[in-house]
């Protein structure tokens, strides 16, 4: 059947050897695909390693010219992305030179007019929030409109003859703008049952058979809102990094009316489980009215819920009584070290006050992951000491259902630390996205050293920590 698609979204993970990164989509892509489809512009999210999972013949290519389809929209959100969806790019454009190929997100973004200086197999870059230079770029294409148009989109760049033309960053998404979208309409998403299924597959979904990825907990990636309100020295969605990259000087957020009616629609597509990463007033009781209507409306629904500091009591209760007995609680000191830790951390907090709020969560009986890091700006060998004995000491305190979990981090685009690597005393070679196109082709690096340790060293600490805990 010819499904006759004006814009394809696709979706290309990161190949690391014999399995993939970046599995999860940008959040915004479902209310992107859905503004477009009620401007009558026919719409589909595609996950590419999804469809070679199921078909390993699967051509992108054919299935782009069988569907008629006119534009693919590529999410660069994720610097590791960057040489798989460039090599995509290439390859519909290579195939199919009358499509017209667009880029966005984080990466994108921040990299727009050198990524259509170098790579002229993207045609669109749209910088920052994407709903209506999105909506305005694809009737452009579609009704072939003048090319004095295309300087009258927000956020778009583009190239003109050899010229690279970025028109100003004026449009940000506004809380009523935001209100009227509908983040979750998994509908649009080809084989949403399977991309549902695939949290607990991010590093198997290759050799995972179907039936069994068809039969685990569903999840939908939902956050409430967009920016941050802090600054942690290694985040490139950090509030500092919201401002150069989208030009959002202050979060933006759903109400919590329009909330619940993205978690009813949530529940339709039979989702078990919300993951969520919004947190930008952390400690307060800003989240409780929406508990409040979750209980209400008796949504029953598990939460995967990152704190971006500690939780508060009041918080911890109504957690409790308002998620099913599934649900997670995901907390990030990043360091044992107070010190290393009120260094990098936007929002920090002492070691007593986190053993008291873990304390809290073990009595509730609540499932809590508490992630580390290594190699931090400003960390001594003594700072990643004391990291070791506080997750040896979780390990000991509590429950089976607490994890410990450390993992060193890759510098991040837009970062504090990667826009003034003096300041956090780093090293890169990282600068460009030359750099982060050639570095994701080759072997997984950090892509920086800090004035203390080499990557090499900070890798090799890293092994030994996992060893030991172990
Ligand atoms: S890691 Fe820090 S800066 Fe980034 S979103 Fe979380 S709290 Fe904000």
């Amino acid at each position: 059947m010819i499904l006759m698609i004006d814009c394809l979204f696709v979706h290309a993970p990161k190949k690391v050897g014999s399995y993939l990164e970046i599995l999860k989509m940008p959040l915004g892509l479902t209310a992107l695909a859905d503004r477009l489809s009620s401007a009558g512009i026919r719409s589909m999210i595609m996950h590419l390693a999804i469809e070679q999972k199921l078909d390993p013949e699967f051509d992108l290519n054919r299935f782009i010219k069988e569907n008629r389809v006119k534009i693919v929209a590529l999410d660069l959100h994720w610097h590791p992305q960057s040489y798989a969806v460039i090599e995509t790019a290439k390859m519909i454009k290579s195939a199919n030179p009358d499509v017209m190929t667009v880029l966005g997100g984080f990466t994108a973004s921040l990299f727009a007019g050198e990524i259509l200086k170098d790579h002229k197999a993207i045609d669109f870059v749209i910088k920052g929030d994407a709903e209506l230079p999105l909506e305005k770029l694809a009737h452009h294409i579609l009704n072939a409109g003048p090319a004095d148009e295309l300087i009258t989109i927000p956020n778009l760049a583009f190239r003109d003859g050899d010229k690279i033309v970025e028109n100003a960053q004026s449009y940000t998404i506004d809380p009523v703008v935001f209100d009227s979208l509908k983040i979750l309409n998994l509908s649009l998403i080809r084989n949403s049952g399977i991309y549902n299924r695939i949290y607990h597959f991010e590093r198997t979904l290759q050799k995972a058979p179907i039936d069994r990825i068809l039969s685990g907990q569903s999840f939908a990636y939902f956050n409430l809102g967009r920016g941050c309100t802090t600054n942690c020295s290694f985040c490139g969605g950090a509030k500092a990094a919201q401002c150069l990259i989208n030009g959002r000087g202050d979060i933006v957020a759903r109400s919590f009316g329009s909330a619940v009616e993205d978690l009813k629609q949530a529940k339709e597509y039979s989702i078990d489980t919300i993951y969520t990463s919004f947190d930008p007033y952390p400690g307060t009781d800003y989240y409780l009215p929406l508990f409040e209507l979750i209980r209400k409306n008796r949504l029953e629904l598990g939460i995967y819920f990152e704190c971006w500091s500690l939780p508060s009591k009041a918080f911890i209760e109504a957690f409790k009584s308002t998620f099913t007995d599934g649900s997670r609680i995901i907390i990030s000191p990043d360091c044992g070290s107070e010190r290393a830790r009120g260094l990098n951390r936007g929002f920090s907090y002492s070691n007593r006050e986190l053993i008291d709020t873990l304390d809290q969560l073990n009595n509730k009986k609540i499932k809590t992951d508490v992630y580390f890091t290594l190699g931090l700006p400003f960390e001594e060998r003594s700072d990643i000491k004391e990291t070791e004995e506080l997750m040896e000491l979780i390990k000991n305190r509590y429950d089976r259902f607490f994890k410990a979990k450390i993992m060193p981090i890759e510098l991040d685009p837009g970062s504090p630390m990667w826009s003034d690597p003096e300041k956090y005393r780093i090293k890169t070679d990282r600068t460009t996205f030359k750099d982060l196109y050639q570095a994701h082709n080759r072997t997984p690096s950090l892509g920086y050293r800090t004035d203390k340790f080499s990557e090499p060293e900070i890798i090799r600490i890293y092994r030994d920590i996992l060893k030991k805990l172990a």
